[in-house]
C-alpha cells in the first residue's frame, strides 16, 4: 500500500489482494512438489539399472542396413570441424561454415550424431500430434536460403524431419555425417594442436560397435537441450507387463499408425496410461483419445493450455507478406522477440500474433530491454518480482478461465487449473487438450502434486487405488539442460580436457560458468558450444541457435583471416572473467523462478536452494544469462564484431 495525501495508509488495490492471494496459492502449490531428491527422483533411460528400460532409449528409426552399407569413416580420419549433433543446431553450423568459405574440402566437415540421421529433437520425437510449439516461420531454420514454405502456421514434427532432410541435400552433408555414434570424450593435443575425439558407432542390434579415435582442428557442440529421456523412479515400474515406452521413442508396433498417420488402430479396445501432463502431453493425448478405449492421463502438475490457433499457410500471404524480402526470417524471430521481452513498441505490427505474444511476463526469464539491472538488494529484487508476478495476473488468470470455459466437469476442469507464474514450465498450446477430458473415455487421474505411487504389473497406483492398463505410455521429459551448472561437457554428457589436460566439467564445478558471450571457454581453444548460460535466451529456441552460430563462425573466420591459415583460437582469462561479472550483475533479474513449481527450468527444484557460502552464491550467479532481452544481446555481439579486433581471443596460426 501506498501513504495517502492526510497521512493514513491506502487501502491496498485490488491489484495488490490478488497478487497477495495468489503468491499464497502459488506457494502453496510449490510446497507440495518440492522434493529432497530433486533432480535424482528420476534415472537416464539409457543409463537405467533395468535392462527393459535401457532397451526403451535405443534408436527406433535408423536404417541400419543402409548406414552400414555407407562407406565407413576410418578411425584416426582428420577433420577440420567436427559438429557433435546433426540436429538443427549442429545443420546450421556446417551451413554458415560452408557459406563463410571455412569448410570447401571434402574432409573440412563431420557431423556425429547418436541418431541414425538427421534431426535432433525431431529425429528422436515422432509422436502423434508433436508440431513445433513456435510459429514455423520463424523456427524453421534457413527458409530463405532454401525457399521453402511451411504447410502452415505450425508444422508437423515429420515435416520438420523432412526440413533437416532438405538442408541435407541442399548443402551435400549426407557424405559428412556419422551416425549411430556417441561421443564420448574429446582431448586436445597441444602439440598436434587438434582435438583427439573418441566415439563409439553402433552398428544396430547383433552387430560389434565401432571404436573411433577421430581428429579435428575445431570441435562444435551442438548437442541440444532436451536429448536425454529420463523416467520418475517409482517402484515397482519395471514390473508392468503391459507395452510400455517413453514418447521420445514412439512405438507404432504398438499403437498403429505411423509419424504421418495417427490413425492409432492398436490402441482400440485397449485401457492407455500417459505419465505426464507437460508439453508432449499437450500434444499427444487428443490423439490417443480417439482410439484408445479409455485413456488414463496421471497428472502431477498441469500445464497451462492457450489456444493454439493452427492454420494452413496462405500461399498468396507467404509471398507478399511473409517471405517478401531479404532478412525477413531474422526481422520476424526479432518481432517475435520483442514481445516475449515485454519490449513491442506502441502500434508495431505483431508479424507473429499468436497466444506467445500474449505473455509479456515471460520476459521473467529471457529479460527485458525496458529495465534496468536490478540491484541486488531484498527490496528491488522483491520488486522486480512482484512487478513480473503483476504483470503475469492477466495472462495466467485468463489461462484458467479457459479451462472453466472448456472443460465441462467443474471437478475435472479445477484440477487442470496450473497455479505457478506462467515462465515456470514451457507454456502449452492447444484447442484439443482441455476438449479431451470433456469425452466419456478420457480420465484425469489428479494425484495433487504427490506423483505416482506405484506399479504393479497391471497398471499405476495412486492413494492407493490401482488403474488397470494394458499400455503405458511415459511422458515424463528430459533431464535438465542445466545439469551440472550447465557445463556444455556435462550436458553433452562428455568429458572434455582442453589445454594440459584440464577438464571443462571441474572448470565448471570448482569455478563456476566462465565463457565469453556463452559461446567458449579459456584453457579449451578451438573448443565452441551453442549458447545456454552466460548469454541471451529466447522463447524460440531456433533464435538462440542462429545468434550464438553466426557468432562462433565469425569468430572463427575473422581469426583464419588474421593468420591466413587454420587458427588456433583462445578467449583469455581475463576477457571471459570480465564477460562473466557481466553476467553476474545480473543475475538478481532470475529472482522470479524462485516461487516456481519444480520442473526442468529450476533443475526439479534444485536451482531453488539457496546456497549456504559465498563461493556457491558467486557460481550461482556466473550460470545466469543476459537479461536485456536477445536483440539486446544480439547487439552486444554485432557491436563486438563490428569493432574488428576480436578482442579478448587470442589467436595464433596453426604451428
Ligand atoms: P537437438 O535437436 O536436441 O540435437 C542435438 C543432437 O545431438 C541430438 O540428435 C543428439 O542425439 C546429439 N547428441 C547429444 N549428445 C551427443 C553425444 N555425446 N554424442 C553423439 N550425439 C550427441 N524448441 C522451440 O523453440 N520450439 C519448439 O517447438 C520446440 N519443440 C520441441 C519439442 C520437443 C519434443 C522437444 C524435446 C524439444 C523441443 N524444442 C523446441 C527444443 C528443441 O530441442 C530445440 O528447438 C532444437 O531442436 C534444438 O536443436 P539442437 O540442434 O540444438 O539440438
Ligand atoms: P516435461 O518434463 O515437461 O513433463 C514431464 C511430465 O511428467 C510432467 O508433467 C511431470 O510432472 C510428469 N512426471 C514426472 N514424474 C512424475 C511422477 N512420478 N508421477 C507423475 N507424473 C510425473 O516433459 P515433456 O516431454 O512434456 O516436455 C519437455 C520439454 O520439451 C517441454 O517443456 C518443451 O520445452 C519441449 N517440448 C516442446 C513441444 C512443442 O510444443 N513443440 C512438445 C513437447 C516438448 P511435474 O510437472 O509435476 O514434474
Amino acid at each position: 500500500s501506498t501513504d495517502s495525501s492526510n497521512g493514513a495508509a491506502a487501502a491496498p488495490s485490488a491489484e495488490d489482494l490478488k497478487l497477495l492471494e495468489l503468491s499464497q496459492k502459488y506457494a502453496a502449490e510449490a510446497a507440495k512438489r518440492l522434493r529432497p531428491d530433486g533432480l535424482s527422483q528420476f534415472v537416464r533411460l539409457k543409463e537405467a539399472g533395468s535392462e527393459r528400460f535401457r532397451a526403451l532409449a535405443e534408436d527406433p528409426w535408423a536404417d541400419h542396413a543402409a548406414l552400414n552399407a555407407k562407406e565407413p569413416v576410418q578411425d584416426g580420419a582428420k577433420y577440420k570441424f567436427l559438429i557433435l549433433g546433426a540436429g538443427y543446431g549442429g545443420l546450421l553450423f556446417a551451413v554458415r561454415l560452408i557459406e563463410a568459405g571455412l569448410a570447401s574440402g571434402p574432409n573440412d566437415i563431420l557431423l556425429v550424431d547418436a541418431a541414425g540421421g538427421f534431426g535432433g529433437t525431431w529425429w528422436w520425437n515422432r509422436y502423434p500430434g508433436l508440431h513445433c510449439d513456435v510459429e514455423s516461420y520463424t523456427y524453421m531454420p534457413l527458409l530463405e536460403e532454401t525457399g521453402y514454405m511451411p504447410e502452415s502456421k505450425y508444422v508437423t514434427g515429420a515435416v520438420l524431419l523432412e526440413h533437416a532432410e532438405r538442408i541435407a541435400t541442399q548443402w551435400k552433408l549426407h557424405d559428412k555425417a556419422l551416425f549411430r555414434a556417441s561421443v564420448r570424450a574429446t582431448r586436445w593435443d597441444d602439440a598436434a594442436q587438434l582435438w583427439n575425439v573418441e566415439v563409439t558407432e553402433g552398428r544396430g542390434p547383433g552387430e560389434q560397435s565401432r571404436e573411433l579415435k577421430l581428429q579435428a582442428r575445431y570441435v562444435l557442440l551442438a548437442s541440444g537441450i532436451l536429448t536425454n529421456p529420463h523416467i520418475p523412479k517409482i517402484p515397482g515400474l519395471e514390473s508392468f507387463a503391459g507395452s510400455m515406452f517413453h514418447t521420445a521413442r514412439w512405438d507404432y508396433k504398438v499403437t498403429g499408425g505411423n509419424p504421418r498417420d495417427a490413425t492409432l488402430t492398436g490402441l482400440e479396445g485397449k485401457r492407455v496410461g500417459f505419465l505426464g501432463t507437460g508439453a508432449t502431453a499437450i500434444q499427444a493425448v487428443p490423439r490417443l483419445a480417439k482410439y484408445a478405449k479409455e485413456l488414463y492421463v496421471f497428472q502431477r502438475t498441469p500445464s497451462p493450455v492457450s489456444w493454439r490457433g493452427q492454420r494452413p499457410t496462405d500461399p498468396e500471404e507467404w509471398k507478399t507478406k511473409i517471405a517478401n524480402k531479404k532478412g525477413w526470417q531474422r526481422e520476424r524471430m526479432l518481432n517475435f522477440d520483442s514481445y516475449m521481452t515485454d519490449a513491442a513498441q506502441e502500434g508495431q505490427e505483431n508479424m507473429v500474433a499468436d497466444a506467445w505474444t500474449e505473455m509479456p511476463a515471460f520476459s521473467a526469464v529471457i529479460g527485458s530491454p525496458r529495465y534496468p539491472i536490478v540491484e541486488p538488494t531484498p527490496e528491488k529484487i522483491a520488486e522486480h518480482v512482484q512487478r513480473l508476478y503483476k504483470l503475469d495476473i492477466p495472462h495466467s488468470e485468463a489461462v484458467r478461465a479457459r479451462v472453466d470455459s472448456i472443460v465441462k466437469d467443474p471437478e475435472t476442469a479445477a484440477k487442470l487449473k496450473a497455479w505457478y507464474p506462467s515462465w515456470c514450465k514451457r507454456p502449452t498450446f492447444s484447442d484439443e487438450y482441455l476438449q479431451a477430458f470433456n469425452l466419456p473415455n478420457v480420465h484425469l487421474v489428479d494425484t495433487d502434486g504427490k506423483g505416482v505411487e506405484s506399479a504393479t504389473a497391471n497398471g499405476l497406483v495412486v492413494a492407493g487405488k490401482e488403474y488397470p492398463l494394458d499400455i503405458l505410455i511415459l511422458g515424463t521429459g528430459y533431464v535438465t539442460p542445466s545439469v551440472g551448472g550447465g557445463s556444455p561437457a556435462v550436458r553433452t554428457g562428455i568429458e572434455v580436457y582442453g589445454r594440459e589436460g584440464k577438464s571443462l566439467d571441474d572448470k565448471w564445478q570448482n569455478h563456476g560458468a566462465a565463457t565469453l558471450h556463452g559461446v567458449c571457454s579459456n584453457g579449451f581453444p578451438n573448443l565452441f558450444f551453442t549458447p545456454l548460460t552466460q548469454s541471451g535466451q529466447a522463447a524460440n529456441n531456433l533464435f538462440t541457435l542462429d545468434v550464438g552460430i553466426e557468432h562462433i563462425v565469425h569468430i572463427i573466420a575473422k581469426a583464419e583471416a588474421k593468420v591466413g591459415a587454420d587458427a588456433v583460437v583462445e578467449v583469455s582469462s581475463q576477457a571471459e572473467e570480465e564477460w562473466s561479472l557481466e553476467i553476474m550483475k545480473r543475475a538478481g533479474w532470475f529472482a522470479t523462478v524462485m516461487g516456481c513449481t519444480p520442473g526442468y527450468i529450476t533443475s526439479e527444484g534444485e536451482a531453488l536452494r539457496q546456497p549456504q557460502d559465498q563461493v556457491g552464491m558467486m557460481k550461482k550467479a556466473r550460470g545466469s544469462n543476459w537479461t536485456s532481452g536477445m536483440a539486446s544481446f544480439l547487439k552486444v555481439l554485432q557491436d563486438y564484431r563490428a569493432e574488428g579486433s576480436l578482442s579478448g581471443i587470442e589467436v595464433a596460426p596453426v604451428k
